[in-house]
């Protein structure tokens, strides 16, 4: 049987936050937001569970943006005053934070959910974050005047809060690192060791998440651009699989990434995105099982995790809970003989 799990997003309720979005606003505050957070989680948990996924996550219900989530807790830097920058090699542009002095954890991250999910469920519980070179594409440096000394500083601080996660009874860390296909020579060279630094010291399974991003107008007119054989990935998964690194998540439903890739990574899980985050259409679990026995040519049975494409925060409810359950069906239709 294949084990399932998610790349980490769900989307918000309404009653939670703006819809439909990437950095929705809030509906409350104070208490009453901890609260919604907190009764969101548990709601996506229980979808996972009853989808069939078998390595469930706080589906990242407390955090506005996969980035900016993890940069509020971390002192020295400057929320009020944000500058536009263009972001993943100028292919679109956020307005984001800048760092203006030495960057420390304020106090813990994601305890909160990372102990939620733990006293709920007895399935694998997956938390994800952002990794350091995302990170450093996803902020202005006003202090350090140097991306590979920031990127590092942000490390220490990733591993901080992986080792509490550990000991919060997570069995499993995951760093995203859509940023390792755009900047691929720079990924291979240090971003690889930005990334065991992240997790330097820690015993539970670890992984990394790489992927073309959520389906948002401005990366499918870049995939457009990137023409019929997506070869990124075969840049930095030679680093990758000499790394210490247990798990590398990455993009296989409906793209154009050549599946031998795979290959690549010698020793690895590889969780294998089976569904297109990109679409709102439901895939059939015989599409599903398509992949999956496609990837199986490249990666051992017991290796292979199907998985999402990336993240579904910026989805319709219905829709993500659907293809939660397209993708369990599909994991079951995969091990009958086709
Ligand atoms: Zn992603």
């Amino acid at each position: 049987m294949f084990r399932t799990t998610i790349a980490g997003s769900l989307p918000k309720p309404a009653w939670l936050a703006e819809t439909n979005k990437l950095w929705p606003a809030w509906k409350a505050s104070g208490a009453e937001l901890a609260e919604a957070k907190r009764d969101a989680t548990l709601l996506w948990l229980k979808e996972q569970e009853d989808a069939g996924i078998d390595i469930v996550t706080d589906g990242e219900m407390s955090r506005q943006h996969f980035v900016h989530g993890f940069l509020e807790f971390v002192e020295g830097i400057d929320f009020t005053n944000k500058v536009k920058m263009g972001i993943r090699n100028n292919r679109y542009d956020a307005m984001v934070p800048q760092v203006v002095g030495p960057l420390k954890l304020k106090g813990r991250v994601h305890e909160t959910e990372a102990r939620l999910l733990r006293a709920h469920t007895t399935r694998r519980v997956k938390i994800t974050m952002p990794g350091p070179m995302t990170i450093i594409d996803t902020i202005h440096d006003a202090h350090y005047g140097d991306r590979v000394a920031m990127a590092m500083a942000f490390a220490d601080l990733l591993n901080q809060e992986a080792r509490a996660l550990q000991a919060d009874g997570v069995d499993i860390v995951q760093f995203d690192e859509p940023a390792f296909n755009v900047y691929m020579a720079e990924a291979a060279d240090w971003g690889v060791k930005a990334l065991e630094r992240c997790i330097a010291g820690l015993t539970c399974t670890t992984a990394v998440h790489i992927c073309y991003g959520y389906g948002i107008e401005a990366n499918l007119k870049w995939k457009e651009t990137l023409g019929d054989s997506w070869r990124q990935y075969e840049q930095v998964f030679p680093a990758l699989a000499a790394s210490n690194i247990n798990q590398v998540s990455l993009e296989c439903a409906n793209s154009h990434v050549p599946l031998e890739l795979i290959g690549l990574l010698q020793g690895k899980d590889v969780m294998v995105g089976v569904i297109d985050v990109a679409s709102e259409v439901v895939e059939t679990p015989e599409q599903v099982a398509a992949t999956i026995r496609e990837a199986l040519k490249y990666v051992p049975a017991d290796k292979l995790f199907p998985c999402t494409n990336c993240g579904m925060a910026p989805m319709p409810r219905d829709v993500a809970t659907a293809k939660l359950r397209a993708l369990a069906a599909g994991a079951r239709l995969a091990c009958e003989p086709a």
